[in-house]
């Protein structure tokens, strides 16, 4: 049963219609995000096994979970990303000149003109749309698919756009999931190309690869560093660092808690935060080396039904799970 809630205050008002920040305002401070300096600030995705391990995790959580049908057809997703993710052509190369001037401003290396630049990403989709089996899936994922394929090339890229931008079309969400599919793999695969040393802290809660919003925060085993805490991009799935309790969404230190529930598993939390009432998915990794932020943040769907009743909202962005 339900352990720890404690009430809220109201939430804020609705969210801005899109989740990206205008990144000319913004100037880095390191300091003021809280980069450790200890431990590496990114780790880059490796979409040739990304998408598989992410496929294998959600089909081994979806027997007898109360949003198994989901799980499952997360999966076939995953699947199909990893499909076209090892035969479609990855994008070329992003223009030297362009990255060194958005590392130079502090913005991130990647933007919408990588996506609209990418003569692939079409036939990324397309092919992801073809290779996804929905013969589980309900009726409006696959009256999805069928409008996506007969819709112009110029609507799905503007619908990727949209995507990117994190601003959702309500009416067209089921479609969006197939979108977001194929925007993370060219995106984990253009990140996956850039030079780690070269990525810098953009502002709290910004992917410093593609300017993504998390979908978690991750304490991982992978550095000597003792429990290091990163988030992990909703987009192009890079990890960066980002100090420990601390609200991802609004940087504050003060009034930060981590709640769990008895019937999710324990090394899946949620770190609230009365600043600005937002909450994001905080995953053991350190305990559990399985544990995949998109996966096991649909997974502990319980957490989040919780801490709603309390008045939090969700800082984190699952484009495969948009609740
Ligand atoms: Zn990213
Ligand atoms: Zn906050």
């Amino acid at each position: 049963m339900a352990r720890f809630f404690k009430r809220a205050p109201a939430p804020p008002p609705a969210e801005p219609k899109s989740r990206r920040r205008d990144f000319s305002e913004l100037k880095p401070d390191p300091d003021k995000i809280g980069i450790s300096g200890s431990v590496p600030f990114v780790r880059l995705p490796e979409p040739g096994t990304l998408f598989a391990d992410r496929a294998a995790r959600l089909r081994a959580a979806a027997p007898g979970h109360p949003l198994e049908a989901y799980l499952l057809f997360v999966a076939a997703v995953a699947r199909a990303q990893a499909v076209v993710q090892a035969t479609c052509p990855p994008p070329a190369a992003p223009d030297r000149a362009d990255l060194a001037l958005r590392a130079e401003h502090g913005m991130p290396l990647l933007s919408r003109h990588t996506l609209e630049a990418d003569p692939g990403f079409d036939g990324c989709l397309t092919a992801l749309l073809a290779e996804l089996d929905l013969s589980a899936a309900p009726e409006a994922s696959q009256a999805a698919r069928s409008g996506l394929l007969a819709a112009s090339r110029e609507d799905r890229l503007d619908l990727a756009v949209q995507v990117f931008e994190g601003a959702l079309p309500v009416d067209r969400i089921a479609e969006c999931v197939f979108v977001a599919a194929a925007l993370q793999v060219r995106f984990a695969e253009a990140a996956a190309r850039l030079d780690a040393k070269t990525l810098k802290p953009v502002a709290d809660g910004v992917c410093p690869c593609c300017g993504g919003a998390p979908v978690a925060s991750v304490v991982v085993s992978w550095t000597p560093a003792d429990k290091a805490r990163y988030l992990s991009c909703s987009l192009c799935g890079t990890y960066w660092n980002h100090v420990r309790i601390r609200c991802t969404a609004c940087g504050s230190g003060e009034g930060i808690s981590y709640y769990g529930l008895d019937e999710v598993s324990k090394d899946v939390q949620v770190e609230t935060c009365t600043t600005c009432h937002s909450y994001i998915k905080h995953l053991h990794q350190h305990q559990a080396p399985g544990l995949d932020p998109v996966a096991d943040d649909i997974a502990s769907y319980g957490l989040d039904l919780k801490i709603a009743e309390d008045g939090f909202r969700r800082a984190g962005l699952n484009l495969l799970f948009v609740i």
